[in-house]
């Protein structure tokens, strides 16, 4: 048993009422106020933890409102990143817990930021503390970043990056155990074509909220004549397929229902897009439209391993591409732009891949419309044989028992800021994150074991 757990299970109290009353501050993004560039709540936020951080013993900053740490100096100035996040999404609906109570119950924290990010900013700091108070002797500084917008547009980090400068070497507690070394490339694309109505019948189409979800609905609205159209929906098994349709003022509205999920595993979703795409090419609308929605048919459904574009299914050793179609716009009965059809794709490529092999294929595939390159990630790879994960390998057997095994993820966390970086914890091997879910929540076991593993993480890479 190490020092550093001794003094944590003695400030386990303090730690779980710390965590409630942070909870209870609902830091989810609003608009700028003065020095509070994200939103009055999510300062807050960040002034009651750099106070619990200064209570504590640390040293501390506010960089801007936009992001804070709090450190112990070591002999030399080389910094070891600890990366925690302040901000949460908002709790939505259908809480059993009020989400920003901070009840605790039958050994259960709950409340909105629980896991992600806020339990895991509360281990680290009384982790740090900790190895402090065993009077631990620093070789690198050990230095908590607090970062304030990594739910919506990581501005804090650029302002952190450019304003302070990133540590070379650290982790960020706000995924999975064991250890995510691999992080794919994110790459959105926007295409757009004008199309020309077609003879017989008018589409629109609507459908999906942001390029990084799975949507879970998506419509179309056809004009024309509409009773063969009505004979072959008939015949076609609608309900097997979450689809439905009405009639309207002459014209006929179908709706798809779907499952949604993270872009980073389209699979694990049921995008609304595909059986409603599928479904009017049954309906052979003819046309340029109708060809539109073949070719459509053929790069997407049922395809998130990029198998319907050429030359995209692509994967190397730490994983495979996938896409997403997110949103899908055409004609102007949803609000769209008359004879235009626009589409955006979220992509994760295999880390030995570039953007630009991925966007060369896709605009190949998409002759003739016009491609918008949307956001752009570059993969983040930090090599197993490094110090970094040697040290956390060896912490995780001490207190999991098992080998920490490398995982590759399609998601990004903040330990692509760093130049070597991976996020370690906090959601135990083989368990689902709560995380943005309703009931969002950590045991206070989970909550005190993270903090001695931290603790343990930090000596092994900042004292020896
Ligand atoms: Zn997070």
């Amino acid at each position: 048993m190490r020092e550093t757990d001794r003094i944590i299970d003695g400030c386990a109290q303090e730690m779980i009422e710390c965590l409630r009353e942070i909870i209870r501050i609902p830091s989810v993004k609003e608009q700028p106020a003065p020095g509070a560039p994200f939103g009055r709540n999510i300062n807050k936020a960040l002034e009651y933890t750099l106070s619990l951080c200064r209570r504590l013993g640390f040293e501390t900053a506010n960089v801007d409102g936009y992001a804070g740490y709090a450190q112990f100096p070591g002999q030399k100035e080389e910094q070891l990143g600890i990366l925690c996040h302040l901000d949460v999404v908002p709790a939505g609906e259908g809480w059993l817990h009020p989400p920003y109570e901070g009840v605790y119950e039958n050994g259960v924290i709950y409340g909105r930021g629980a896991v992600d990010d806020k339990g895991p900013a509360i281990s680290a700091i009384y982790a740090l503390a900790a190895l402090k108070r065993a009077g631990a002797a620093f070789r690198r500084t050990p230095r908590i970043i607090f970062g304030c917008d990594e739910e919506s547009g990581w501005e804090c980090m650029d302002y952190y990056a450019s304003k302070i400068g990133m540590p070379e070497m650290g982790f960020s507690p706000d995924a999975d155990y064991p250890i995510i070394n691999t992080e794919k490339g994110i790459y959105h694309a926007q295409l757009k074509k004008k199309i020309s109505r077609g003879e017989n019948y008018s589409i629109s189409i609507h459908g999906g909220t942001r390029a990084n979800v799975v949507p879970d609905c998506a419509q179309a609205y056809i004009k024309g004549n509409t009773a063969p159209l009505i004979e072959k929906l008939n015949d076609y098994d609608c309900s097997e397929n979450n689809l439905s349709y009405i009639v309207k003022e002459g014209a006929l509205e179908i709706t798809a229902k779907g499952i949604s999920a993270h872009a980073s595993q389209p699979a694990q979703g049921q995008n609304a897009f595909f059986s409603l795409l599928e479904l009017l090419d049954k309906l052979s609308l003819g046309g340029e439209e109708g060809h539109i929605i073949q070719m459509l048919n053929c790069a997407f459904i049922n395809k998130t391993d990029g198998s319907g574009i050429p030359g995209l299914k692509i994967e190397d050793e730490f994983g495979a591409l996938t896409i997403n179609l997110g949103l899908l716009d055409a004609g102007d009965y949803y609000g769209g732009q008359p004879d235009e059809i626009s589409l955006t794709v979220d992509v994760r490529f295999p880390v030995s891949y570039n953007y630009q092999y991925v966007e060369n294929q896709i605009a190949k595939f998409f002759h003739g419309w016009s491609l918008i390159r949307g956001h752009v990630q570059l993969p983040h790879h930090t090599p197993e044989e490094h110090e970094l994960i040697q040290a956390l390998k060896r912490v995780y057997k001490e207190y999991f028992g098992r080998e920490g095994k490398c995982l590759a993820i399609g998601g990004g966390t903040y330990a692509r800021a760093l130049k070597t970086g991976v996020a370690f914890g906090i959601t135990p091997e083989g368990e689902i994150s709560p995380a943005h879910n309703k009931e969002e929540s950590i045991t206070a076991e989970q909550l005190i074991l993270n903090a001695k593993v931290f603790a343990a993480a930090i000596e092994e890479l900042a004292c020896k």
